[in-house]
Parts: C-alpha cells; structure tokens; sequence
C-alpha cells in the first residue's frame, strides 16, 4: 500500500482481436520462426487465445484461458491458418525434442521478467501483487531486465559458443542452442537455476530447470504489450528500446 499504481511503459497496450488477427496473416514471418525451431525436429506449439487480456474470439470463450497444444498442423501455412483463426494473445514453442519414447532432451533457456526486478518505485514481485500489479511493469525494471539479460548472456557465452538472446514483449529470453546443453540433466539444470538466482538474476527457475517447457515463440505478436518477439544481437541489447524499436512494432502501430 502506498507505492504508486502502474500498468504498463508507455505505449505498450493489448491488442485488439482485428489486430491480431492482422498480424498473423500479413505480418508473422513463418519462415524466421521455423528456422528458430529448426533444431527441434519436429516441433510443437502451443496458443494461449485469452487468459490474462480476456479478449478472444466468442467462439473459443470455452478454451480462452487453457493452453492449447498445436502438434497436428500440416506445415508453415497451416501454422499460421490456425493462428489467424484462434487469434491468440501469446503463442509459444516446447523446448522438448521428442524421440520415439518421449523426450530426449530439452532447449536450455532463461527467462528474465521485468515483474522478478525489485524496482526502487515498484518494490518486489510481492509487493506487486498486494497492489495486483503482478504482471504490470515500468520502463525501470525494463532498464533493470535488459541489463540482467547482458550480463547473463555474457556470462553463459563463456561456457556455451550458441548463445542466443530474445526481446519476449515483457522481459527477455536467453536461449542455448549448444547440443550438450539440450542433454543436460534435470537436475544440471536446476542447479545452474538455482546457483544463477542466487546470485541475483531475476529468472523463472521454472523454465530453467524444465518444469515449464514452453517458451514464447520468436516472431510471435505479445497481445498483451503489443510487440513482436524478437531475437537481438548481443550488442544491439544496450541500445535496444521496446517502446520505439520499429523492429518490434506491428504495422499497425507505426506511424
Ligand atoms: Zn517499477
């Protein structure tokens, strides 16, 4: 009590369903977005149509809230036909590689969001959610994210050559694609999450050590920010700014 009320940075908005719509059948490079999952095989996705905006289409108001898996489509094109169609606020990809017996092994990846930074203005996660904030966030804890995500990226880069660092619309994601990081162990991988939190990094241990497999899906639109999900060079995350990058702007956005 007593600490400010926000929603989100400026500029930032959930998107309407004509524009989601709009972006998935004009905008959403299929192409990019099968060659980031590439390594996974034969990959499954999964959409979330409108569980935190509660905007969805009327004919999926029975499945607005559940995560729906997407591992019957045909191909590209018909990824997208079903995203179109479900108009989705978040669309994400499982980190799993399947083999014949389920799976054997999983993308490592970390994700750093702007709700996990304790802000000067804001305060922790906690005091957040008193003010049911928890998923608001400021241009601060966007500062602070970014700058967590340099120094992770660096930090990983010294033990893994395919480092990888993603814009997600909220936060960011640091994704290895070295292949002896896809056969970490469970718990590698919970304790490199751990040992990582420790020591400050605001991450969803989580996603880390696997219980969440599924990860926003690069190129995807963030429905509930509106900004596209971008991969970024290491050296562009200093500069980068989600609030004006273009790159992250739906068509419908820009000026
Ligand atoms: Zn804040």
């Amino acid at each position: 009590l007593g600490r400010p009320r926000y929603l989100l940075p400026a500029g930032m908005r959930y998107s309407t369903l004509k524009e989601r719509a709009s972006f998935y059948r004009r905008e959403f490079d299929l192409q990019r977005a099968f060659a980031w999952v590439a390594p996974l095989a034969r990959p499954v996705f999964a959409a979330v149509i409108g569980r935190h905006t509660k905007i969805f289409p009327r004919k999926f108001r029975g499945e607005a809230s559940t995560t729906l898996l997407i591992d019957d489509y045909k191909g590209p094109e018909d990824l997208r036909r079903l995203l179109v169609e479900l108009r989705p606020e978040s669309v994400y990809y499982d980190r799993n590689v399947y083999g014949r017996r389920g799976p054997e092994g999983q993308e490592l990846a970390f994700d750093l969001d702007p709700e996990n930074t304790v802000c000067p203005i804001h305060g922790s996660l906690g005091d957040k959610m008193r003010v049911g904030q928890g998923l608001g966030f400021c241009e601060l804890e966007l500062n602070m994210v970014r700058a967590a995500a340099a120094r992770l990226y660096d930090e990983l880069a010294r033990s893994f050559s395919e480092v990888r660092v993603v814009y997600s619309g909220r936060g960011y994601h640091v994704h290895v694609f070295d292949e002896g990081a896809f056969r970490l162990s469970r718990s590698d991988r919970r304790r490199l999450a751990r040992e990582l939190k420790e020591r400050g990094y605001p991450i969803d241990v989580w996603v880390t050590e696997g219980s969440m497999r599924l990860i926003r899906l690069p190129y995807s639109l963030h429905a509930m920010v509106t900004r596209i999900v971008i991969p970024l060079k290491r050296d562009e995350l200093e500069s980068f700014d989600p609030i004006s990058d273009a790159r992250c702007l739906p068509l419908f956005l820009r000026p």
